[in-house]
């Protein structure tokens, strides 16, 4: 691999951040509708929630327009990426996917035995689509590929990644993980989903976590073949880690469409400042299509983050390709300002 992760500051020592900008968290989150429904149905958490998960699977079936059994609910989408793993890779076998990504599934695939298959983003920080499809050989069980994709926050060009999807999960199957796509403005026009009623093998995985803000509500779902589903829902029902009153909650999110623009546009603002921070300190970065920015740094990932910490800023801190980056999480407009003055301060 190309990359390594610093582990961020408080895992070694708990500090209260004056700005926490360290987990792509939503600042604005969860919207009031998803909180009065969470309230609401609190008392309601002496019975099982099956009937209104149902409900919600109705629910998101119609938003993108698939059949309900190609849906599967999971307490945020890190369970339905690690479930994926363990099933994918109980025989072994390999797992191709970019480097920098996301390590979640790659990560517990690896823990279960298999492979990983790093391939070097493009300098443009896209997928490097045609070495990844080159890389498959006859141990590769899966493909992943974070759109946009984090740490980077980059995209993969929509027609490309399209074509990549149709044709290679003819071999083998393919995850997408769509965490970060409520951020865009066009995001169901960027989505992998409708390769599903195309009969595609493509899992794809989307999050309450980011754009809705309920990181902490814990809802997330994957959209896949049914028999792809079938052989994951051997090891879990999914849904059955949901609390009722988080599918309350997720489902009145939805309905509030005003919270999700706010914070796109917010996000949006945030990155634009950020950008401005940064073009005046002379430092590049990577342009953004997600709720985070990373950029170069000259000083050491874990000296950075504890005089990042001591301004009462939590940020991230990786080393890609023997450099130093900063990944810095949209705040609220205050936040980013602590972020932008202490980084003036640490990198003077
Ligand atoms: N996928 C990506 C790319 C992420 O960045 C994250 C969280 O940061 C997740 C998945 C998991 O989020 P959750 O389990 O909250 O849905």
């Amino acid at each position: 691999p190309f990359f390594k992760e610093y582990l961020p500051y408080e895992v070694d020592k708990p500090v209260e951040l004056l700005a926490k900008l360290n987990a792509n968290e939503n600042p604005y989150g969860p919207s009031p509708m998803a909180v009065d429904a969470f309230q609401k149905y609190a008392p309601k958490g002496n019975r099982y929630g099956w009937k209104e998960m149902f409900e919600l699977v109705d629910k998101i079936a119609e938003l993108e327009g698939v059949k309900t059994e190609t849906i599967m609910m999971g307490p945020g989408s890190s369970d339905l990426l690690e479930k994926t793993a363990m099933v994918f890779f109980q025989n072994g076998g390999n797992i191709v996917s970019a480097d920098p990504a996301y390590m979640s599934l790659i990560k517990v695939a690896e823990a279960t035995g298999a492979t990983w298959k790093p391939i070097k983003l493009k300098d443009d920080w896209s997928h490097d689509l045609p070495a990844m499809e080159a890389a498959i050989d006859a141990d590769t069980k899966l493909v992943y590929i974070c759109n946009p994709n984090n740490p980077t926050g980059s995209m993969t060009d929509h027609e490309e990644l399209v074509d990549f999807c149709s044709r290679v999960s003819e071999k083998v199957p393919i995850f997408v993980d769509e965490a970060y796509l409520g951020f865009l403005d066009d995001a169901a026009k960027k989505s992998m989903v409708s390769l599903i009623n195309e009969g595609k093998n493509v899992m794809i995985a989307r999050t309450f976590s980011k754009i809705q803000g309920m990181a902490g509500l814990r809802v997330g779902y994957m959209v896949a073949q049914p028999e792809t589903l079938a052989i994951i829902q051997k090891i879990t029902r999914g849904g059955m880690g949901i609390s009722l009153p988080s599918v309350h909650a997720a489902m009145a999110s939805m309905d509030d469409i005003e919270f999700s623009n706010k914070t796109r546009k917010l996000n949006s603002e945030c990155r634009e400042y950020v950008y401005s921070v940064l073009d005046g300190m002379g430092y590049s970065y990577v342009p953004s299509s997600t709720s985070f920015i990373i950029f170069p740094i000259e000083m050491e990932g874990k000296a950075f983050l504890e005089k990042m910490t001591a301004e009462g800023v939590g940020v991230r801190a990786f080393n890609i390709m023997d450099k130093n980056w900063c990944r810095v999480s949209m705040g609220t407009m205050e936040e980013m300002k602590l972020f932008g003055a202490a980084l003036q301060k640490v990198l003077a």
